[in-house]
């Protein structure tokens, strides 16, 4: 059998003239006269076949006249160069096996399908290209994430996922029988990073967390990847930088990637849109925010949080990504420091993605304070017997900090322009969805 090789590397140019051996999954076809068109996926990318009747033995052009969409197959030929081709090359075919025929009426037709069928046949609808190419971005944003917080001294650390006090308020806490007591599935790592600062220095996770959603909106998930930094010695401008650093690193590194590159231009995303952010972004302040509404002719109270309508509202006006700082006090989980300077708001920044998108990141300074933590856990009717351990860091050895978490899934649907969330990882959980 002639070498086994990737389409990805066939389809970066090299092979050419070779003769080379694929192996796959039949992602489409169609036969006109004497030529199939096989296209073939492996996982690496997908890449046009022919097979010309007077090529192939008779027996062999039959096998192909009658494979079935999404067989698993391995075929041989060499490959040329041609522009007519998806992707500019393709395989003349001299030989092909079928290693396991796939039933007929393979449910993803060549069609349009409804959201809801494709989100109850999720297990087939990620083998289109479509979502091979975000999964694929996807992969790439948080390897490139890995690479700039290891490089800048970050140690990755793990937090529990099963929990007793919340850390973002009651209503999306979702409750599991842990055998004779209730527990619940975290919504952040916050409370247990605040603890690890102290062993580790500058640490970040990359985990799922779990929020129990109860509005359908095309920015939720009931479990959603979550990638948190957090950072002693370090204030609410600090933080900012941080921020504002690796997602420029990460924005560049996928636009840097041929194949990202690619993946992003075919989901519609120029990739040179990614390459002109660079840091500082903007920064303005929630009070500046309530005006720009309320002179746009949008109601918005000062002291509620910033929703949707008022996010996509906002968002329009920018190209790039900003940041939106000191957000009331009211508006903000309890751990967030009131500015010394004017408490009733607090240290911190949500960062907000262009485009109608909205708020991509949470963070902020930290409360380093015992009096102030549990003036605040007062004033949030939290009961300071469920945070003891949390409050424990205040007495021993606090330090002003700061820290973030970023929405993976809201951050890849604004960098690939997706309408939903949902198409922003393989299994979405939803209100109304945990199947498949
Ligand atoms: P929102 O106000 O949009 O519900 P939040 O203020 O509750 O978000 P944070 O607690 O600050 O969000 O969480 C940090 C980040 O995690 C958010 O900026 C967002 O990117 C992401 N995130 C939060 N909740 C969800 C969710 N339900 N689904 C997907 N991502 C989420
Ligand atoms: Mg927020």
């Amino acid at each position: 059998m002639p070498q086994l090789v990737e389409i990805s590397q066939i389809l970066s140019g090299k092979y050419v003239g070779e003769e080379v051996t694929v192996r796959g999954w039949l992602h489409n076809r169609r036969s006109s006269g004497g030529i199939h068109f096989l296209m073939v996926r492996d996982g690496t990318g997908v890449i046009q076949c022919t097979m010309k009747k007077d090529r192939v033995s008779a027996e062999t052009f039959e096998v192909a006249k009658k494979i079935t969409m999404e067989s698993t197959i391995e075929l041989t030929g060499v490959v040329r160069e041609d522009n007519r081709a998806p992707g500019g090359y393709e395989i003349q075919t001299s030989d092909l096996r079928v290693i396991y025929r796939a039933e007929e009426g393979f449910p993803i037709a060549k069609k349009y399908h409804g959201p809801d069928f494709l989100l109850d046949n999720r297990h087939l609808w990620i083998r289109s290209q479509k979502m091979q190419r975000i999964l694929r971005i996807r992969a790439r944003f948080l390897k490139a994430a890995r690479e700039w917080l290891d490089q800048n001294g970050f140690t990755e650390f793990h937090a529990p996922t099963l929990i007793t006090a919340a850390c973002e308020g009651g209503a999306t806490l979702f409750s599991v029988k842990y055998f004779d007591r209730e527990a619940y599935l975290t919504q952040s790592w916050q409370l247990y990073a605040e603890a690890a600062i102290a062993s580790l220095g500058k640490i970040y996770t990359i985990a799922p967390s779990f929020r129990a959603e109860k509005s359908r909106t095309r920015r939720h998930l009931t479990e959603f990847w979550h990638l948190e930094v957090e950072v002693p010695w370090c204030d609410l401008e600090g933080i900012m930088r941080i921020e504002e650093e690796m997602l420029t690193y990460i924005l560049h590194r996928l636009v840097e990637d041929p194949i990202a590159a690619r993946d992003l231009g075919a989901l519609g995303r120029p990739p040179k849109d990614l390459l002109r952010i660079e840091p500082p972004f903007p920064r303005i302040t929630y009070d500046e925010v309530v005006k720009i509404l309320n002179d746009d002719g949008i109601r918005f109270e000062w002291g509620n949080d910033l929703g949707w309508v008022e996010e996509k509202h906002l968002t329009l006006k920018f190209d790039k990504p900003f940041f939106v700082t000191h957000y009331p006090r009211s508006a903000k989980a309890f751990y967030h420091k009131p500015d010394p300077k004017r408490p009733e708001v607090t240290l911190s920044a949500d960062l907000l993605a262009p485009e109608g998108y909205g708020e991509i990141t949470g963070g902020g300074q930290r409360i380093e304070d015992l009096n102030e933590l549990l003036e605040r856990i007062k004033e949030n009717n939290l009961n300071p017997e469920d945070y003891k351990w949390y409050i424990d860091l205040r007495r021993y050895g606090t330090v002003p900090h700061s820290g973030f978490g970023l929405g993976v899934e809201r951050t890849i649907a604004w960098i690939c322009k997706l309408s939903h969330i949902r198409d922003a990882i393989a299994f979405p959980r939803l209100i109304n969805r945990v199947y498949p």
